[in-house]
């Protein structure tokens, strides 16, 4: 399959490289890395790496407008993405030949070739794979944007049980001396105004009888706090290892798009499914939702307070 993605690769001119909507530091990591791994090993072609950025991760470099092609003769490769409708990116469907790289559970086919591996962690880790497994070409400033990505999504390592990412790891630092403190000031660094923010949320998370862990964020306490949705979601990643929490979320208003964005974590029950509910999708222990009235929200609380009950009765069983 990899062999297959880089013949396609070497073969168009023009290649667009597109991932989902909400960008986070493994989608953009992972496309800026494969765009200049391209030009890296093919200086003449045209590449552009398309999306909504986020100023907060303009240190992995700055995104493309997807203008002045033509897409009939152009390869659009889609990483980080399962289904179509989370594309960031127009035109999905006039392209010549379309890649999917992924490392989400299944949700559709929409591209002509598909590289779908759930057991990896991060879509920079499988871009790591093409690197080291094709004659693409990798450079330290690749290489360090790819760690960044595949730091961020096993939250340093914390999620990953699979042996192959740490020889893989070991194998980069190796090749590549990176500044680990740096790459990690780069990733982690925050306004204090943010801080004050998961402070905020410390103080007020609600915890429902069988450990469901959420916080309603207004539109008015995310301004209070000069905080944005995204960063506030975000704050989801700062819950683990509470005692009495297994599944936690944060429910976030965004007014300006009348939507309110739920981002959910647990440490045992699996969330996609009932996060599937809801407009929403993920990892079976990292999920996000998406629905239009608080009431909504308050459901999806009620069904994960569900799932964890049947968790727990599961566990108790088990401990028999
Ligand atoms: P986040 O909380 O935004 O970091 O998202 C956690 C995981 O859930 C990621 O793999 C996202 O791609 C996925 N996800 C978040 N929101 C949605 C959604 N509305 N639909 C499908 N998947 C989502």
């Amino acid at each position: 399959m990899l062999k297959k993605i880089y013949k396609a690769i070497k073969k168009y001119d023009t290649i667009v490289i597109a991932r989902h909507i909400g960008v986070d530091p493994d989608a953009m990591a992972s496309q800026i890395a494969l765009k200049e791994s391209i030009l890296l090993t093919f200086p003449k072609k045209c590449v552009l790496a398309v999306g909504t950025g986020g100023a907060k991760f303009s240190y992995l470099g700055a995104l493309d407008k997807l203008e002045d092609i033509d897409f009939s003769k152009s390869l659009l490769i889609v990483l980080d993405t399962p289904d179509k409708k989370r594309v960031d990116s127009t035109e999905i469907d006039s392209f010549a030949y379309k890649i999917k790289i992924d490392h989400h559970p299944f949700v559709e086919e929409f591209c002509n070739l598909e590289l779908i591996e759930d057991t990896k962690s991060s879509a920079c880790q499988l871009v790591l794979e093409l690197l080291y497994q094709t004659k693409l070409k990798r450079n330290q400033s690749i290489i360090e944007k790819l760690f960044i990505g595949l730091v961020s999504d096993t939250n340093r390592f914390l999620f990953n049980s699979d042996s192959s990412l740490f020889s893989f790891v070991s194998k980069i630092l190796k090749e590549y001396s990176l500044d680990l403190p740096h790459l990690y000031q780069q990733l982690y660094m925050r306004p204090l105004h943010e801080v004050r923010l998961q402070g905020y949320i410390e103080q007020n998370m609600k915890v429902t009888e069988n450990g469901v862990g959420y916080l309603i964020l207004t539109s008015d306490v995310i301004s209070k706090f000069s905080a944005d949705v995204g960063s506030a979601g975000n704050m989801v990643n700062n819950f683990n290892y509470i005692d009495e929490i297994l599944v936690w979320l944060m429910i976030s208003e965004d007014k300006k798009n009348e939507i309110i964005k739920i981002n959910i974590r647990s440490r045992g029950p699996v969330i996609n499914t009932v996060a599937e509910k809801y407009h929403g999708g993920g990892h079976k222990f990292a999920s996000g939702a998406r629905v239009t009235t608080m009431e909504e929200a308050e459901l999806l609380i009620h069904d994960l307070d569900r799932v964890c009950d049947r968790y727990i009765q599961d566990m108790e069983g088990v401990e028999e």
